[in-house]
C-alpha cells in the first residue's frame, strides 16, 4: 500500500507540475515518510489530506518591470506560492536569485508547511521570490526593484494573511525597501514582513536565528552521541546569513570552523575561520569570499565550490543552497570521519547523499527541522509586533533554544513511534505532517 500510495501521488505531482524537479524531489521525500502514517490513519486517505497538501492553495505569478541607473527598462518575474493555511497565515521567505522559477518556489513553500508546523508556532506555509539578481546592483536599483515587486505583491499579503521574510538574496536591505513600499501603498504600519530592522519593528536574534538554531539542533544530535562541539572541526558551506551565524555560534561553543564558501569558491583556514572578517566582506562590503585570504595568511582559496566537502571535518553544515551535497560529496565526508550533518540550507543534500549518511550512521539533521529557527524567530517577531512590545536578546534566544529542543524531541519521538529510531528525516516529516493533517481534518474540505 505505502509504495503504491507514493507512486500514485507522485504521478499526479509530476503530471501537474512538469519540469519542476526540485518540487518533485521534496514531495517524494515527504510522501515516502508519511505513507506509513496514512496507512495507519485511513481517515487521512479518505479525505485526501496529502493529495490536497501537494496542491498549493494559491499560486501568484506576476510581472516586475523596473529601471536601472542608466534608465534601461528590465522585466523580471515575481512569484508567491501560498501553500497551506491549515495552522496559521502563510509564512515563508522571498528568494531573489537568477535560478528562481516556479519549481524552486514550490519546493521551498512545500517544505515550509512542515517546518512551520514543527516550530510550535501558529504559522502556515508559503514562499515567494523572483529571478532578479541583486548581485552587482546599486542600492538604488535594488530599491526600484523591491518597490516594483511589492507594487503587485501587496494585494496578496497582510499580517493575518501572508507574512513574507528574507531568503537567498533578500536580507535586511531588501526587507526595508519592501516594507517601505507596502506601508506607502496600504497606509498601514503592521507586521506584514519579518526580518525588519531593530528600530522599526524587527526582533532581536532574528538575524542570528537560523544559524544559531541550527547549532542548537546539532548540539542535541551530538549529545545523543555523547559529544560536544569542543575540539570538533566543522565545514560550513555558504557565507550568507545562515552560514555566518552558524559559524559564530559553533565557535562560541568550542568548535573550529575550517572552511566556508560562496558560489565562486571556498576558503580553508586551518587556524579557524575569523568570522568577523567574513562579516566585513559579506555584510558590509558585499564582496567575495576569496578576499578573505588577503587578511589571513593562514588561509587558502580554492576556485569552484564542490570541493569544499573534501575538507576533512567531523561536522558538516551545508548552508548555501539546494542539492549542494551529492552522493560523491557525502561519501567523501564519511570517508574523512564526518559524524554529523546539519542542514542549514533548504534541501542541500540530494536523496542519494541522505541515503549515504543514514546508511553510514552519520547523525543527520534535515533542513525542515535543523534550520527552522529562522522562521520560528520570525513568528516571535510577529508576536512582538502584535503586542507592540520588544523582548530582550536573552529572552528571544531562550525561546529559540526551547523551540529547537522541542523540534528535536518531536522528530525523535515520531521516528521512534514509526519504527525508524534515529531517522530524523522520517521523524521531521511525520511530526510536521501529523500536526497539519489533524488541523485539515478539523477544518473540513477547504
Ligand atoms: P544568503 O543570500 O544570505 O547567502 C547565501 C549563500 O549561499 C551565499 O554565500 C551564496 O554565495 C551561496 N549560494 C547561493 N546560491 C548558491 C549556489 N547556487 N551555489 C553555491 N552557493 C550559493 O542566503 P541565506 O543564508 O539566507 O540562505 C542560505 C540557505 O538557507 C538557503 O537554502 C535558504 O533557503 C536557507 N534558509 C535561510 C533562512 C534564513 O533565515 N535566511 C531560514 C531557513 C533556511 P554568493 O554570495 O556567491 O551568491
Amino acid at each position: 500500500m505505502s509504495k503504491a500510495f507514493v507512486e500514485q501521488v507522485m504521478e499526479t505531482v509530476v503530471a501537474r507540475n512538469p519540469g519542476e524537479t526540485e518540487f518533485h524531489q521534496a514531495a517524494r521525500e515527504v510522501a515516502e515518510s508519511v505513507a506509513a502514517v496514512i496507512d495507519k490513519n485511513p481517515q487521512f486517505a479518505k479525505m485526501k489530506v496529502f493529495e490536497r497538501l501537494v496542491e498549493p492553495e494559491r499560486q501568484i505569478i506576476f510581472r516586475v518591470p523596473w529601471t536601472d541607473d542608466k534608465g534601461e527598462v528590465h522585466v523580471n518575474r515575481g512569484f508567491r506560492v501560498q501553500f497551506s493555511t491549515a495552522i496559521g497565515p502563510y509564512k515563508g521567505g522571498l528568494r531573489f536569485h537568477p535560478s528562481v522559477y516556479l519549481g524552486i518556489i514550490k519546493f521551498l513553500g512545500f517544505e515550509q508547511i512542515f517546518k512551520n508546523a514543527l516550530t510550535t508556532t501558529p504559522i502556515g506555509g508559503g514562499k515567494g521570490g523572483s529571478d532578479f539578481d541583486p548581485k552587482g546592483k546599486s542600492d538604488n536599483e535594488v530599491m526600484h526593484f523591491c518597490q516594483a515587486f511589492m507594487s503587485e505583491l501587496f494585494r496578496h499579503i497582510g499580517p493575518d494573511t501572508d507574512v513574507p521574510a528574507g531568503d537567498i538574496g533578500v536580507g535586511g536591505r531588501e526587507v526595508g525597501f519592501l516594507f517601505g513600499q507596502y506601508k506607502k501603498l496600504t497606509n498601514t504600519y503592521t507586521g506584514v514582513l519579518t526580518g525588519k530592522g531593530l528600530d522599526w519593528g524587527g526582533s532581536l536574534v532574528r538575524t542570528e536565528a537560523t544559524g544559531y538554531g541550527l547549532i542548537y539542533f546539532v548540539t542535541r544530535m551530538l549529545e545523543a552521541r555523547n559529544k560536544s562541539w569542543k575540539g570538533l572541526d566543522v565545514v560550513v558551506s555558504g557565507s550568507g546569513n545562515v552560514a555566518i551565524y552558524a559559524v559564530q555560534k559553533a565557535q562560541q561553543l568550542g568548535a573550529r570552523v575550517v572552511a566556508m564558501s560562496d558560489s565562486n569558491g571556498y576558503i580553508v583556514d586551518s587556524k579557524g575561520i575569523n568570522v568577523e572578517t567574513v562579516k566585513r566582506i559579506k555584510e558590509v562590503e558585499r564582496g567575495r569570499i576569496k578576499e578573505y585570504v588577503q587578511a589571513h595568511a593562514s588561509a587558502k582559496y580554492v576556485e569552484g565550490c564542490d570541493g569544499i566537502w573534501t575538507v576533512p571535518c567531523q561536522v558538516a553544515l551545508p548552508s548555501a543552497t539546494q542539492n549542494e551535497i551529492d552522493e560523491t560529496g557525502a561519501k567523501t565526508l564519511v570517508k574523512n570521519g564526518c559524524i554529523a550533518v546539519g542542514e542549514g540550507a533548504n534541501m542541500p543534500s540530494t536523496p542519494e547523499a541522505i541515503k549515504v549518511f543514514l546508511d553510514s550512521g552519520v547523525s543527520f539533521g534535515p533542513a525542515k527541522a535543523a534550520n527552522a529557527g529562522g522562521v520560528a524567530t520570525s513568528a516571535l517577531e510577529m508576536c512582538q509586533n502584535s503586542m507592540r512590545l520588544n523582548w530582550t536578546f536573552e529572552e528571544v534566544d531562550a525561546r529559540l533554544k526551547t523551540i529547537m529542543n522541542s523540534i528535536y524531541e518531536q522528530c525523535t519521538k515520531a521516528a521512534d513511534a514509526y519504527g525508524q529510531k534515529g531517522n530524523l528525516v522520517a521523524g521531521a516529516n511525520i511530526a510536521g505532517f501529523l500536526k497539519v493533517a489533524r488541523a485539515m481534518m478539523a477544518q473540513g474540505l477547504v
